[in-house]
């Protein structure tokens, strides 16, 4: 077995509980704004087309489509739309709001403190993300995650996303150690998984739904706690 110095983590769906938190805010904004009276009848349509068009633009953003600005510029112009209700009755704070909300949320997923206590007393770690700066160290924060880590690297800062190569040489340089003593742990075969095979980095594939993928991880789990039988 290889001796890791740095773990690096992914961030959303890995620690930050993405959709829990996200579903949170936006059940707070569907009843704060009143979204019934500008054409959305129900809070699970709302719901709906805000994953159907969220995953699809980030989709796009993954792969270069669209930017930053755009994305955020056209989200929920485009949810309001799919759900049936009036893009044009959306409140210019919208976005902003949501993105404050979900961002300030704490959950995380089970066990992510103890593995982080567990591996932080062995292990240097680390966050590689391809979110967004402000947004990602207001997550880390809002769910207590910061003070675990020694590097945050973002698409942001490095203008690489995973799985580009890239942002994990970027990483590996900036901590002063090879390739060998890393390893990425993430949800995303696309991202994490991939990105980390490109880099020569070996993987640990996080798959809590058990879903079937293409790729040969170095290490795949469904339960943060199994990483301690092999870290
Ligand atoms: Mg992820």
């Amino acid at each position: 077995m290889k001796t890791y110095q740095h773990i690096f983590f992914d961030l959303d769906h890995t620690l930050w509980d993405y959709d829990r938190n996200v579903t949170e805010s936006l059940s707070e904004l569907y009843h704060h704004y009143e979204l019934l009276n500008m054409g959305i009848p129900t809070f699970q349509q709302f719901f709906d087309s805000f994953h159907h068009v969220n995953y699809q633009l980030w989709d796009d953003y993954n792969v270069g489509k669209i930017d930053k600005t755009n994305l955020r510029k056209t989200r929920f112009p485009r949810i309001f739309n799919h759900a049936g209700g009036q893009a044009d009755a959306i409140p210019i704070e919208f976005e902003e709001d949501f993105m404050h909300r979900t961002s300030s949320k704490p959950h995380v997923f089970p066990y992510s403190k103890e593995i982080l206590t567990y591996l932080k007393g062995k292990y240097q770690l680390h966050v590689i993300t391809n979110g967004f700066n402000e947004s990602q160290a207001k997550k880390m924060n809002s769910s207590g995650l910061t003070e675990f880590f020694d590097l945050v690297v973002t698409s942001e800062t490095t203008g690489h996303k995973k799985p580009d190569a890239r942002i994990f040489h970027f990483t590996v340089e900036a901590l002063k150690t090879s390739h060998q003593e890393c390893l990425m742990i993430g949800d995303n075969p696309n991202s994490d998984i991939l990105g980390a095979i490109n880099a020569g980095i070996d993987q640990v594939y996080f798959n809590p739904e058990g879903k079937q993928i293409d790729l040969n991880p170095t290490y795949t789990i469904s339960h943060l706690k199994e990483l301690e039988s092999f870290l």
